[in-house]
């Protein structure tokens, strides 16, 4: 997209604003920003140029300017008098806007008179910015107020912005910095962007998204999504069944097939890290097979969650070769644990783990499991005193409801 040339030779016959930024993502506070100074900021046009490099942040964008520069085209597709540039995009090295303002004057020549349009906390820190005193030269400023940043316009002579004009402007209180925040943590923040913003940053994942179980979980609703889970992989089944133990039920539990899944594993994993990581343990495991897969799941996210937890799992009984370990893994005795089934039923197998690693040394810290049948093993584990958690419990009616978030 690009501005048409000027028809008037007569410099700063046309006035054309240069409203930059990071717009990481560009939110309604940016787009309202630049409608205003459009529309009352004495200009024939407005460019909106997305920074390649920003130098005067600390981190890197999030997004790359591809996304970037793509997102903002989206916020202004069809707008009358709104253009994007990706002049500052397509040069290589730290973005100085110096360097766009020589760039869009070398574009659209010495009739027009470029107009920086900033915000006021951008304006206040431009004495900072490469080359300062050389800004004045190049264009005017137009200041437009930001909510949180006070402007009463008494900057030093020396300061770019010492003379700008000040309009205030829409106020609207969004920030990217917090915009990327709620997005990571699922937080509906589509009132503060353009739909189609929004649908891109959720088809391209950025900031976090488009992973709607793992926003879920981050919502605290991740015992919900894996009941719902379990119930589409057919994990989870009402009617009529008869056990293995020849007990009669009224539901149908998988585990395997819920922690074998790719989300299900996901949502299991990070329900359980959360539970494991408050109560300060240093290795989590349980008994096989069960455990097997979780401990996999739980030992990666640990790891990419920079906390320190190792994995073990507990066999039925010693291994009658080789070094003739019951526990399997690096745990050490001394160490707090977690111990973990994905059902609890009577609790054998879960009791005979918990067994297993007290007599290895351990601290059993918490014990946990997704469904929790209420058949007296979790009552034994209470009675020992440990601490219990099951994210879903089975009712007297033969029904599964969740009692943990
Ligand atoms: P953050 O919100 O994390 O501080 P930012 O949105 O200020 O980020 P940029 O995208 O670089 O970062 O901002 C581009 C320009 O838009 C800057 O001049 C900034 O002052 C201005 N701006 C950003 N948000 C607002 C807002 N809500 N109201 C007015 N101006 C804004």
């Amino acid at each position: 997209m690009g501005l048409s040339t000027p028809d008037s030779d007569q410099p700063g016959s046309k006035r054309i604003g240069v409203f930059g930024g990071t717009f990481d993502p560009i939110h309604l506070g940016h787009i309202e920003t630049a409608r205003f100074a459009l529309q009352h900021g004495n200009l024939d046009a407005l460019l909106m140029v997305p920074a390649g490099r920003p130098w005067l942040r600390g981190m890197p964008p999030v997004a790359s300017a591809g996304d970037r520069l793509r997102m903002t085209e989206l916020a202004f597709a069809g707008e009358a008098g709104i253009t994007v540039s990706n002049v500052d995009v397509v040069r290589s090295g730290a973005t100085y806007s110096i360097d766009t303002l020589t760039d869009l004057r070398g574009q659209y020549g010495d009739a027009v008179m470029l107009i920086l349009v900033l915000g006021a906390d951008s304006a206040l820190s431009m004495d900072r910015w490469h080359r300062a005193s050389e800004l004045p030269g190049m264009c005017e400023v137009l200041v437009i107020g930001r909510p949180g940043e006070s402007w009463d316009g008494n900057l030093p002579t020396s300061h770019p912005a010492h003379g700008a004009t000040f309009l205030r402007g829409p106020m609207m209180d969004i920030s990217a910095t917090k915009l990327r925040e709620q997005l990571a943590h699922g937080v509906d923040v589509r009132d503060s962007l353009t739909a189609p913003v929004m649908d891109y940053i959720q088809q391209h994942r950025l900031y976090g998204t488009g992973r709607e179980d793992l926003q879920m979980v981050q919502t605290g609703t991740g015992a919900e999504r894996l009941l719902e889970r379990a119930k589409e992989l057919g994990a989870l089944e009402f009617g009529d069944f008869t056990l293995t133990s020849g007990q009669k039920s009224k539901y149908y539990f998988d585990g395997r097939r819920l922690s074998l899944d790719p989300e299900g594993s996901h949502i299991i994993s990070k329900l359980f890290l959360d539970a494991i990581s408050n109560a300060g343990c240093q290795a989590v495991g349980g008994p096989t097979v069960a455990a097997v897969p979780i401990v996999g799941s739980l030992v990666l996210r640990a790891w990419q969650e920079k906390t320190e937890i190792t994995g073990y799992f507990v066999r039925p009984e010693k291994k009658g070769y080789g070094m003739g370990r019951q526990i399997e893994g690096s745990v050490k005795p001394g160490m707090k644990v977690a111990v973990f089934d994905d059902t609890v039923s009577t609790g054998g197998s879960l009791l005979q783990a918990i067994d297993a690693v007290q007599e290895f040394g351990c601290e059993v810290a918490l014990v946990l499991c997704v469904l929790d049948r209420k058949q007296g093993g979790s009552d034994e584990v209470k009675r020992r005193g440990l601490p219990f958690i099951s994210f879903w419990e089975a009712t007297p009616e033969g029904d599964v409801q969740i009692v943990q978030r």
